[in-house]
């Protein structure tokens, strides 16, 4: 069996280990936004792909949910020290080698995907973990800003880490869009896949973005396999996270029904064909399988009962 999963960072890391959990004789593929990337002192940072990885190949710090367990902070407080801009993101030691080691091998002409393959050799995910491009692709979040009242767009980075997403956002543009396309191996993966999981991650800046790569939405569409979404939004909140913030910014409600139409029937020209909810949610999303099952993942255990869910769903 091979299963095809979209995913952003944490919500998706987290479901991509039940899904690994749920189905352990089957091939796996993770398509990663990349939308999150950025370049602070020099260094090369994915911080969705990252989190997958870590995540799966057990190296993550489980409360943060980013980052890595035992971290420590030397690097950061010496910049601090030097009052190196910017301050406000977190670069912890361990995952500075990584920073390092992706930097290096971009510079020496190695695509992203190859890198990522690289990386990924030493933390065995159990998963293939594909970015969802090779070409640079940011989001950049469209603010006012308070100070002098004019629009500007800021990177999605200093949005959301330095700003703890406080500045409404108006829009979000992607960068660099137009010359993108879906890395190799994604549109093989759609091309194979017995189940396409959308992972409950943020619809706007993971899995907006993800879609958002020229070509790939159709590659999806293409594919032989149902494809089958669960929610990010529980009970009319979000579980963690700032999709409450940017839903809102695409004209979507903070709900499972308003994500799920959002997303739309696959028979109506959107992606569906089934779509998880919590328990107690009720969803109407024309011509689309709801299902209402658990959607906590308060433990590996419960994601991989999700995880099974959306799996049967597929069937
Ligand atoms: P990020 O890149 O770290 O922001 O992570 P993602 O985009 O992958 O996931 C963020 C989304 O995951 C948020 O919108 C959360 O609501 C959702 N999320 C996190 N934990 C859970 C959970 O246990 N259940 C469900 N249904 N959604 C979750
Ligand atoms: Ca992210």
């Amino acid at each position: 069996m091979q299963i095809v999963v979209l995913a952003g960072g944490t919500g998706g890391a987290r479901f991509l280990r039940g899904v690994r959990a749920a189905a352990p004789e089957a091939g796996i593929t993770a398509v990663v936004n990349t939308g999150d990337d950025v370049t602070l002192h020099g260094l090369r940072i994915c911080p969705d792909l990252d989190t997958v990885v870590y995540t799966l190949g057990r190296g993550i710090d489980e409360e943060r949910g980013w980052g890595r367990a035992g971290e420590s902070w030397t690097v950061k407080e010496e910049l601090a020290a030097y009052d190196a801009d910017p301050a406000w993101f977190g670069l912890g030691d361990r995952d500075l080698a990584t920073h390092l080691i992706r930097t290096r091998m971009l510079d020496a002409g190695y695509p992203l995907s190859a890198v990522t393959a690289a990386l990924a050799d030493r933390w065995q995910p159990g998963v293939t973990v594909l970015p969802m491009s090779d070409e640079r692709v940011e989001t950049h979040v469209v603010v006012t800003d308070p100070e002098d009242g004019r629009r500007r767009a800021i990177h999605f980075q200093e949005w959301w880490v330095r700003h703890r997403a406080a500045l409404d956002p108006s829009a979000f543009v992607q960068v660099g869009v137009e010359q993108a396309r879906p890395a190799p191996g994604v549109a093989e993966a759609f091309a194979a896949a017995d189940a396409v999981l959308l992972a409950p991650s943020n619809p706007v800046v993971s899995i907006g973005t993800i879609l958002g790569i020229p070509g790939l939405r159709d590659a999806l569409l293409a594919s032989p396999a149902r494809i089958v979404g669960v929610s990010p939004i529980v009970a009319g909140s979000v579980v963690r996270g700032m999709a409450d913030r940017c839903l809102p910014a695409v004209g979507v409600e903070v709900s499972a029904e308003g994500v799920g139409r959002h997303y739309g029937g696959r028979r109506a020209g959107g992606l569906l064909d089934a779509w998880l909810v919590a328990e107690d949610d009720a969803a109407d999303v024309p011509g689309v399988d709801v299902r209402r099952v658990p959607l906590l993942m308060s433990s590996p255990e419960a994601a991989a009962a999700m995880a099974r869910a959306a799996l049967d769903a597929c069937a």
